[in-house]
């Protein structure tokens, strides 16, 4: 049952990633032929738009091309956390300085509250990084316009705790059990929203080789809470 469960997933994800990949495509051709074909005189005027549409659709793809080049790392094994001490106060502040350009929708707000002091941890600041970029990524993803976002880190016991809370479209129980495995994404947000579903799965596996734990607390309609521990 579990292995028909995967290939199905398999089969979807398949699916779902051809359409992900022709949709930034598509832009992309066709700017550039319309760039191709211009007379050289006509051609300050309208560069600056198709440059930035190409431009943009080019970065959605080599996102997707890298989440799957992680995934496959990651469930093969093969990557490696490079743990360098670190003083956690100034690395969440500049990771936060990096965060507000991924909230997008009009009207978005990004809270950000971090502890002080924090103590200092071996972490692979990178890969950390990551993980928080696609747990705010997705806060504002599958949120609306004017909603509020919270980034907060902060000490729990021997943890350390972080969060990023929404107040979103939420997901259903059923669906919380599943999302941190790859290729999941909730049923009702398969077409309205973009993404191919590797984004926890890639999470999941950075958290765990830091000996750490990752979860969601969430309610329908209303919001969730993505949350990781570290042990320091
Ligand atoms: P992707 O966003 O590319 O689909 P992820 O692995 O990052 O892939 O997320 C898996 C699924 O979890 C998403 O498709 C979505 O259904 C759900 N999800 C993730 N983050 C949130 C969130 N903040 N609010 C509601 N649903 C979410």
């Amino acid at each position: 049952e579990e292995l028909e469960e995967e290939s199905a997933a398999r089969s979807n994800f398949i699916e779902v990633l051809g359409h992900e990949l022709r949709t930034p495509l598509t832009p992309i051709l066709v700017s550039s032929g319309i760039l191709n074909e211009m007379p050289s005189s006509q051609k300050s005027d309208m560069v600056g738009k198709l440059s930035s549409s190409i431009y943009r659709s080019s970065r959605v793809l080599a996102q997707r091309l890298e989440e799957l080049l992680d995934l496959g790392r990651y469930s093969r094994g093969t990557f490696q956390l490079s743990l360098q001490p670190i003083n956690l106060n100034v690395y969440f502040e500049e990771v936060s300085s990096r965060l507000s350009p991924l909230i997008t929708k009009p009207g978005q707000k990004l809270i950000i509250e971090i502890a002080s002091p924090l103590p200092e941890a071996s972490i692979d600041s990178s890969l950390l990084e990551q993980v928080v970029i696609n747990l705010i990524s997705n806060a504002g993803k599958y949120s609306p316009e004017k909603s509020t976002i919270s980034f907060k880190v902060k000490i729990a016991g021997p943890d350390l705790l972080i969060e990023v809370q929404d107040d979103g479209i939420g997901i259903s129980e059923e669906e919380q059990a599943r999302l941190f495995k790859p290729y999941h994404r909730a049923e009702q947000d398969r077409q309205k929203y973009p993404g191919i579903g590797l984004g926890l799965a890639i999470c999941k596996q950075i958290i765990e080789a830091h000996g750490g734990k990752i979860w969601v607390t969430s309610e329908l309609g209303k919001g969730s809470t993505f949350s990781f521990s570290l042990p320091y």
